[in-house]
């Protein structure tokens, strides 16, 4: 059970983010959730409701500093206390190196996928520290294989992640702050319809043919992982693949 611990999910209103959001509540946590789509956020929130869980829906687009950085004191000015953060929220978008929208497609990620993360983390830290808590980055098996034409700056705002996370979870270690990554292949979320992929990347089964079990995960079982980390007190600094065998490929 996570009853008594304060988690707050970035990108709970869809996909991982949503099914992470949903699963802490169902193990008693309260939960604060973060995104842009208020429809979506609250739909999230009455599914908490069932398992009579406390929620907290902030609507804050998290690539703007301005609305980023309320996010932390949002939720312990609620809650009171930090446990667990979640860096979930992300995109994934298409342009090749030669591409003259290059720089523009790697700002636009990793002022989403990155920058945000390094924000929020850095805020929440003293509260962790006060919580013993810890964080949970949710990188990709892209942070490491980079086979998809068009993908890099994607890949590069993870392998980034999973470098925070190291470095982090290495200099928070003393103070009993744990942080890790997780590195999913395929899950069956809208990331990709919302990505402006070429249509040979975005056809039927190509993603599945890309696994060595050839299928997709479900949020649900992304979930799982985080929620097991998130209370795996000997695990930091651990990047965890739950990939299908993307990586075997
Ligand atoms: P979804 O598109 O289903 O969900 C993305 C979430 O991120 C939404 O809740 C969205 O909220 C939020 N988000 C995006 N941009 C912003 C922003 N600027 N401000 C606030 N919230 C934002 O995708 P997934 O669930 O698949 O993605 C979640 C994470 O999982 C991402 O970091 C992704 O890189 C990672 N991942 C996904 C994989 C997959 O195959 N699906 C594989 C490996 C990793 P809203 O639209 O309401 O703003």
């Amino acid at each position: 059970m996570f009853a008594n611990k304060v988690v707050l999910v970035t990108g709970g209103s869809s996909g991982i983010g949503a099914a992470t959001v949903e699963l802490f509540a169902k193990e008693g946590a309260s939960v604060a959730f973060v995104g842009r789509n208020e429809t979506r956020l609250e739909e999230v929130a009455k599914k908490c409701e069932q398992y009579g869980a406390a929620t907290l829906v902030i609507k804050a687009d998290v690539s703007k500093e301005e609305e980023a950085k309320t996010v932390v004191q949002r939720t312990v000015d609620k809650f009171g206390k930090l446990d667990v953060l979640v860096n979930n929220a992300g995109i994934l978008r298409h342009a090749t190196v030669t591409d003259p929208k290059f720089l523009e497609n790697f700002d636009e990620i990793m002022n989403t996928n990155l920058r945000p993360v390094v924000l929020l983390s850095s805020l929440a830290i003293p509260h962790l520290i006060a919580s013993k808590g810890n964080i949970v980055n949710v990188s990709s098996v892209l942070a490491t294989w980079i086979k998809i034409p068009g993908t890099i700056s994607y890949c590069m705002s993870k392998a980034a992640m999973d470098h925070f996370t190291r470095g982090a979870a290495t200099e928070l270690a003393p103070h009993g702050v744990r942080v890790n990554s997780i590195n999913p292949g395929p899950v069956l979320t809208d990331i990709a319809a919302n990505a402006d992929m070429p249509k040979d990347l975005n056809q039927d089964n190509i993603v599945e043919k890309l696994t060595a079990l050839g299928r997709f995960s479900e949020s649900e079982e992304i979930a799982e992982l985080i929620l097991y980390l998130a209370r795996a007190r000997s695990v930091t600094g651990s990047c965890y693949l739950i990939d299908n065998g993307m990586y075997l490929k």
